[in-house]
């Protein structure tokens, strides 16, 4: 097969070349857990490559240290080689199998689905709701189940969730395999003890404790905090997911609920977060320093921000609308560029949280390995 620029053989053979380069510089150890698992590596497979990539979280701190980075002749950019081995196992690990190496992970193709999920339930709406109710005004318990019957509701919101999980699932465990046998016999609780607190703090974005680099070379953590409030905002928003389907079936507590009920708050609170964490992701990576960066990678970057953006300001819309005639419409977008964000999450940017979390757990399981293996003085 002939090697274009962005041939996946041309880009693994361009981070194994910067693989081996720091693994023998090593002068970026303790900037994150990449570099003391590399350490550990005489020589870089493609398992390894697939672990390592993932492994990193893009602080992009070891570009800026780099004394082989361009324009020294060695042109070392390990951010962006790794981006695009990571954007590659994206594609080559999704689910169905007949879908692996034929996705092409361009924003424009998140954001249409996401489109033709709203119009195709508006259009759906218009054709079976009298306009009387579709665009009249609904109060009291049950309300949006008037515009929107419950069974359609939640069959259309279960089936797009379960397909997301389902695919999402299958397309971790096939990474997982991909990078090769995981060590054995290690102590359980340590490993998702550390994977925990390196997923939920987000260690290793911190470019070893100061911060990620910006444009002018300063160091920051304010992508850090960013990632952290849209993380743990879409994890509210599922709680209160969650917890308003409990009124629903345990209680009879049927939706819209009060403004200062649990899941209006708990949902508020989660879409003000992902309102927050999007905004800043968004400006931060217009302001970025493009050395470090694959342009082939920021349209789809920017496509799951935009759609998570959405999704939490179609909400809060919802939430002030509830007592209109505008009700209807706004419920319908709502459900529209919800059902489009699952659809299209396991098939976007959005999987580099899950594979991460996997080579975070991988890691964890080679330090304890390490440990027990180590001589002792
Ligand atoms: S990024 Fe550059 S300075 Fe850092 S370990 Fe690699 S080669 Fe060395
Ligand atoms: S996490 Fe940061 S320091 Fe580590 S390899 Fe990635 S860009 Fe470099």
């Amino acid at each position: 097969m002939p090697c274009t620029d962005d041939s996946p053989e041309r880009i693994a053979a361009e981070a194994r070349r910067a693989l081996e380069i720091c693994n023998a510089c090593q002068y970026c150890n303790g900037y994150c857990a990449l570099f003391r698992a590399l350490k550990s590596r005489r020589q870089v497979g493609r398992a390894d490559m697939l672990f390592l990539a993932n492994l990193c979280h893009s602080c992009r701190s070891c570009y800026h240290a780099c004394q082989y980075a361009p324009p020294h002749a060695f042109a070392v950019n390990l951010p962006k080689s790794l981006s695009l081995v990571r954007q590659d196992s994206y594609r080559d690990h999704a689910w169905p199998p007949v879908l692996r190496g034929r996705l092409r992970y361009s924003g424009r193709a998140v954001v249409v689905a996401a489109l033709l999920a709203v119009a195709g339930l508006s259009l759906a709406a218009f054709l079976a709701v009298p306009p009387e109710t579709l665009f009249g005004q609904h109060a009291g318990p049950g309300a949006f189940y008037r515009v929107v019957p419950w069974e359609i509701m939640a069959g259309l919101a279960g089936i797009a969730m379960l397909w997301s999980l389902l695919a999402i699932g299958f397309s971790v465990a096939a990474f997982w395999r991909s990078m090769g046998p995981a060590p054995a016999n290690v102590p359980l609780l340590p490993v998702l003890r550390e994977t925990l607190r390196d997923a939920a703090t987000l260690r290793n974005l911190g470019g070893g404790g100061a911060g990620c680099d910006g444009r002018d070379g300063g160091l920051s953590q304010a992508r850090r905090r960013c990632h952290h409030a849209l993380f743990y905002g879409v994890a509210l928003c599922f709680t209160a997911t969650g917890v308003a389907t409990l009124y629903d079936h345990l209680l009879g507590w049927q939706a819209p609920y009060p403004l200062f009920s649990l899941p209006v708050l708990l949902g508020s609170l989660g879409g003000a977060g992902m309102i927050a964490g999007t905004t800043g992701l968004a400006l931060l990576k217009r302001r970025a320093d493009p050395g470090p960066v694959a342009a082939s990678v920021t349209g789809a970057d920017y496509a799951l921000l935009v759609l998570l953006f959405l999704t939490a300001a179609s909400g809060f819309a919802l939430l002030g609308l509830r007592d209109t005639a505008a009700m209807g419409p706004a419920l319908l977008v709502h459900l529209g560029i919800v059902l489009g964000l699952f659809a299209t999450l396991p098939y976007g940017k959005f999987l580099h949280a899950p594979f991460r979390v996997a080579a975070l757990l991988r890691a964890a399981m080679e330090r304890q390995a390490e440990a027990r293996d180590r001589p002792r003085a």
